[in-house]
């Protein structure tokens, strides 16, 4: 027996049903925002992520050497990989520029339920709009991307990382490290970072002000702790959440100073998607304004993102008893004799042909076998292909919830099971 590596799962059918609800849900609303689908490649060049991601990060990808002695890593998200692409390729492309990507990530992480090192995220960037427009339009496609899979229960969260930034008059790494270990809540590591920067004096209010979590008072709480710092973050932060009612999006949204976000490229608006079925890993999105199209060559273009972690909606649609049903096979076609085989695949393809879902006997089973093996893997017909009934252009029809069998004509057949499918697609509430 080979194991399968820590931290993968092998998808199974009923799984892939649910993740497949949640994809075209995500993928539904982002082309209904006019964003446009993009791919950047599994594996990028390692010096795409070194340093530029920050402490967050670095310590968690998946790092090689191809054959050619090239440093690569498989992507742990997709935004790098896209602003690469922007710059070596959409530079004069018009703005705003609106790709969302959908696909796995792979992070070297301590596994547990709702964190894995192979995972799934829906990604999106909007490049070049302005920073009301765009970060409110973030949030607000973030939000109905989730409502869209039928999860109804999560909160959203928004701060400031720019208030932050502009507070910690330091050099760039160590104001990462110092963020790092706010966003970690590793206080231990606060307070050695705010040592060595010399910013003790500041400890406690950093603590306090990432309590700060509520309506638009904190904003106000959060501008007095810090002095009057950050003054414009705090407008803009009231600017984009009255935007947000135009978007349909009226519920579960707070301020909250305690946002940090882990990555080193974060400038301004930041924010989390929470849901509270999921326990530990509750954290089923986020995102905010970044600066990253000038470390990779290009010009400084306003840019707002999100990534929301599919595995976790997924686990948040389960918990809410959002149904995700299994496609049933609708026919099974059993041959009765050799003689009449080449008919039977004939009729299979006919019926495939008209959008049915058919599965045939590959194996050569017996009549009452084949009757057994339809029932266990839940096909809803059974057509039963005999000389006799063929010599009429008949075949036998039994519905395998009733057990009731008739002739049909062969002809009509793909009307006769086309009439009670039920209806596929879409998402359904218990
Ligand atoms: P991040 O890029 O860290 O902001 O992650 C975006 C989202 O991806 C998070 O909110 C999670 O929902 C999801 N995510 C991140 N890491 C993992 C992981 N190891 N396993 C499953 N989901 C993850």
């Amino acid at each position: 027996m080979v194991e399968r590596p820590r931290g993968t799962r092998d998808l199974d059918p009923a799984y892939l049903a649910r993740h497949g609800h949640v994809e075209s849900a995500f993928r539904r609303t982002a082309v209904s925002f006019g964003y446009r689908e993009a791919l950047p490649p599994t594996f990028e060049s390692l010096e795409l992520f070194h340093a530029k991601a920050g402490p967050g990060i670095e310590g968690e990808m998946y790092v090689f050497k191809d054959k050619g002695g090239r440093d690569l890593v498989l992507r742990p998200e997709f935004t790098a990989g896209i602003l690469r692409y922007y710059v070596n390729d959409l530079r004069s492309a018009p703005k705003p520029i609106k790709l969302f990507s959908i696909g796995p990530a792979f992070r070297y992480e301590e596994p547990q339920k709702g964190r894995y090192r192979e995972f799934w995220q829906f990604s999106c960037e909007l490049l070049g709009a302005s920073p009301v427009d765009g970060d409110a339009e973030t949030i607000a496609l973030a939000v109905q991307s989730i409502r869209a899979t039928g999860v109804r229960r999560i909160e959203t969260r928004i701060g400031h990382i720019g208030m932050l930034r502009a507070f910690l008059k330091v050099p760039k790494d160590a104001q990462g490290q110092i963020l790092h270990a706010l966003d970690k809540r590793d206080f231990a590591k606060l307070h050695a970072e705010l040592d060595k920067a010399g910013l003790l004096d500041v400890e406690g209010t950093l603590r306090d002000l990432i309590t700060l979590r509520g309506g638009p008072e904190i904003l106000q709480q959060a501008s007095d702790l810090l002095g009057g710092v950050g003054k414009d973050a705090f407008d803009h932060l009231m600017k984009v959440s009255d935007r947000l009612p135009a978007y349909g999006v009226r519920d579960g949204i707070l301020f909250d100073m305690g946002i940090i976000r882990g990555l080193a490229y974060y400038t301004g608006m930041v924010f989390q998607i929470h849901a509270p079925t999921l326990g530990a890993e509750d954290q089923i999105g986020g995102g905010g304004s970044y600066a990253l199209a000038e470390l990779f060559g290009g010009e400084p273009i306003f840019s707002t993102g999100f990534a929301i972690g599919m595995d976790r909606v997924v686990l948040a649609s389960e918990v809410e008893g959002v149904a995700a049903p299994l496609a049933k096979l609708d026919a099974y076609v059993i041959p009765i004799g050799d003689a009449v085989r080449q008919k039977a695949f004939e009729i299979a393809a006919n019926l495939r042909g008209t959008g049915l879902t058919v599965d045939i006997d590959l194996v050569g089973r017996g009549p009452s076998k084949n009757l057994d093996y339809a029932n266990l893997i839940g096909a809803r017909w059974c057509v039963l292909v005999g000389d006799k009934e063929l010599a009429k252009g008949n075949v036998a029809l039994r519905n395998m919830e009733t057990g009731d069998q008739r002739e049909v004509a062969a002809s009509e057949l793909a009307s006769v099971l086309g009439m009670d499918k039920p209806p596929m697609g879409g998402v359904e509430f218990h």
